[in-house]
Protein backbone atom coordinates (compact mmCIF):
# COMPACT_ATOMS: atom_id res chain seq x y z
CA UNK A 1 0.00 0.00 0.00
CA UNK A 2 1.15 3.70 -0.60
CA UNK A 3 0.56 4.55 3.08
CA UNK A 4 3.35 2.17 3.82
CA UNK A 5 5.83 3.52 1.47
CA UNK A 6 5.52 7.00 2.99
CA UNK A 7 6.06 5.58 6.86
CA UNK A 8 9.30 3.84 5.27
CA UNK A 9 10.46 6.58 3.24
CA UNK A 10 10.27 8.72 6.38
CA UNK A 11 12.26 5.84 7.87
CA UNK A 12 14.52 5.49 5.30
CA UNK A 13 14.96 9.36 5.58
CA UNK A 14 16.03 9.20 9.30
CA UNK A 15 18.32 6.23 9.12
CA UNK A 16 20.53 8.31 6.30
CA UNK A 17 23.17 10.46 6.90
CA UNK A 18 23.27 11.89 3.71
CA UNK A 19 23.14 15.66 3.58
CA UNK A 20 19.48 15.46 1.52
CA UNK A 21 18.18 13.62 4.45
CA UNK A 22 16.15 16.55 6.36
CA UNK A 23 14.85 16.97 2.84
CA UNK A 24 13.39 13.73 2.02
CA UNK A 25 12.26 13.33 5.77
CA UNK A 26 10.18 16.78 5.31
CA UNK A 27 8.73 15.53 1.81
CA UNK A 28 7.56 12.49 3.10
CA UNK A 29 6.06 14.21 6.32
CA UNK A 30 4.17 17.00 4.29
CA UNK A 31 3.04 13.83 2.13
CA UNK A 32 2.14 11.94 5.02
CA UNK A 33 0.20 15.06 6.35
CA UNK A 34 -1.60 15.84 3.05
CA UNK A 35 -2.95 11.86 3.15
CA UNK A 36 -4.35 12.87 6.87
CA UNK A 37 -6.16 15.62 5.78
CA UNK A 38 -7.61 14.10 2.96
CA UNK A 39 -9.25 11.00 5.23
CA UNK A 40 -10.33 13.97 7.96
CA UNK A 41 -11.70 16.30 5.15
CA UNK A 42 -15.69 15.39 6.49
CA UNK A 43 -14.91 15.71 10.02
CA UNK A 44 -14.59 18.53 12.41
CA UNK A 45 -11.56 18.03 14.64
CA UNK A 46 -8.70 15.27 14.61
CA UNK A 47 -5.26 13.72 15.96
CA UNK A 48 -2.88 11.79 13.90
CA UNK A 49 0.23 10.00 13.73
CA UNK A 50 1.13 11.19 10.52
CA UNK A 51 2.57 7.91 9.54
CA UNK A 52 -0.86 6.64 7.36
CA UNK A 53 -2.81 3.87 8.70
CA UNK A 54 -6.78 4.30 8.92
CA UNK A 55 -9.75 6.62 10.83
CA UNK A 56 -11.97 6.26 13.32
CA UNK A 57 -14.41 7.97 15.10
CA UNK A 58 -14.17 8.76 18.79
CA UNK A 59 -14.96 5.86 21.05
CA UNK A 60 -14.97 6.15 24.81
CA UNK A 61 -13.11 3.51 27.05
CA UNK A 62 -13.97 5.11 30.02
CA UNK A 63 -14.07 8.14 31.99
CA UNK A 64 -11.57 9.13 34.32
CA UNK A 65 -12.77 9.05 38.54
CA UNK A 66 -11.38 11.33 41.00
CA UNK A 67 -8.24 10.92 42.22
CA UNK A 68 -6.79 8.98 39.50
CA UNK A 69 -2.84 9.70 39.27
CA UNK A 70 -1.84 10.98 35.38
CA UNK A 71 0.98 8.02 35.55
CA UNK A 72 -1.18 5.57 36.30
CA UNK A 73 -3.50 6.81 33.41
CA UNK A 74 -0.13 7.39 30.83
CA UNK A 75 0.36 4.04 31.39
CA UNK A 76 -3.12 2.76 30.75
CA UNK A 77 -2.94 4.39 27.28
CA UNK A 78 0.33 3.30 26.73
CA UNK A 79 -0.79 -0.86 27.35
CA UNK A 80 -4.00 -0.15 25.18
CA UNK A 81 -2.32 1.25 22.35
CA UNK A 82 0.68 -1.16 22.37
CA UNK A 83 -1.93 -3.85 22.04
CA UNK A 84 -4.61 -2.58 19.93
CA UNK A 85 -2.61 -0.62 17.65
CA UNK A 86 -5.12 2.22 17.84
CA UNK A 87 -4.36 5.88 19.37
CA UNK A 88 -5.89 6.70 22.35
CA UNK A 89 -6.11 10.05 23.92
CA UNK A 90 -7.04 11.88 27.71
CA UNK A 91 -9.85 14.32 26.15
CA UNK A 92 -12.44 16.56 28.17
CA UNK A 93 -15.16 15.14 26.99
CA UNK A 94 -18.26 17.98 25.88
CA UNK A 95 -20.26 16.92 29.16
CA UNK A 96 -17.43 18.22 31.21
CA UNK A 97 -16.21 14.61 31.93
CA UNK A 98 -12.16 13.65 31.47
CA UNK A 99 -12.20 10.27 29.46
CA UNK A 100 -9.87 8.03 28.01
CA UNK A 101 -10.77 7.40 23.97
CA UNK A 102 -9.47 5.79 21.31
CA UNK A 103 -9.81 5.56 17.46
CA UNK A 104 -7.63 4.00 14.34
CA UNK A 105 -4.56 3.05 13.45
CA UNK A 106 -3.71 6.63 11.76
CA UNK A 107 -5.87 8.78 14.20
CA UNK A 108 -8.95 9.73 15.95
CA UNK A 109 -11.80 11.72 14.53
CA UNK A 110 -14.07 13.81 16.83
CA UNK A 111 -17.27 15.46 15.80
CA UNK A 112 -18.05 19.21 16.01
CA UNK A 113 -17.79 19.98 19.75
CA UNK A 114 -17.50 16.42 21.06
CA UNK A 115 -14.52 17.24 22.82
CA UNK A 116 -13.75 20.82 24.73
CA UNK A 117 -9.83 19.90 25.53
CA UNK A 118 -6.78 17.66 24.19
CA UNK A 119 -4.77 16.84 27.21
CA UNK A 120 -2.35 13.99 25.10
CA UNK A 121 -2.91 11.74 22.44
CA UNK A 122 -0.81 8.56 21.89
CA UNK A 123 0.73 7.19 18.52
CA UNK A 124 0.95 3.43 17.60
CA UNK A 125 4.02 1.48 17.89
CA UNK A 126 3.74 -0.16 14.29
CA UNK A 127 5.09 3.02 12.41
CA UNK A 128 7.96 5.04 12.68
CA UNK A 129 7.68 8.09 15.26
CA UNK A 130 6.49 11.23 13.36
CA UNK A 131 6.07 13.37 16.27
CA UNK A 132 3.41 15.81 16.16
CA UNK A 133 1.08 15.85 12.58
CA UNK A 134 -0.48 18.86 11.10
CA UNK A 135 -3.78 17.28 12.44
CA UNK A 136 -2.35 17.54 15.77
CA UNK A 137 -1.92 21.51 15.64
CA UNK A 138 -4.67 22.26 13.85
CA UNK A 139 -6.80 20.42 16.63
CA UNK A 140 -5.15 22.65 19.13
CA UNK A 141 -5.71 25.66 17.25
CA UNK A 142 -9.46 24.65 16.94
CA UNK A 143 -9.54 23.75 20.64
CA UNK A 144 -7.85 27.22 21.67
CA UNK A 145 -5.09 25.45 23.81
CA UNK A 146 -1.29 26.40 23.91
CA UNK A 147 -0.23 22.93 24.21
CA UNK A 148 -0.72 19.05 24.46
CA UNK A 149 1.59 15.88 25.24
CA UNK A 150 2.16 12.88 22.82
CA UNK A 151 3.28 9.54 23.35
CA UNK A 152 5.14 7.85 20.72
CA UNK A 153 7.21 4.94 21.44
CA UNK A 154 7.19 5.07 24.64
CA UNK A 155 8.53 8.91 24.88
CA UNK A 156 6.05 11.21 26.24
CA UNK A 157 6.49 14.97 24.99
CA UNK A 158 4.91 18.17 24.92
CA UNK A 159 3.77 19.99 21.75
CA UNK A 160 2.32 23.58 20.74
CA UNK A 161 -0.16 24.95 18.62
CA UNK A 162 2.42 26.36 16.42
ZN1 LIG B 1 -0.87 12.77 16.79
Amino acid sequence: MGLGGVGDLADFARAGDLAATGDIAARAGKLADFTDSIKAAASGLNIASGAGGDFAAMQVLRTIQQGETIADIVSEAKAITYTTGNEVALVKLASGERALVTGGTGGINFEDGQITRLFGHTHPYQVPPTGPSASDVQALQSLGQQSSYILEHGQLFKFGAR
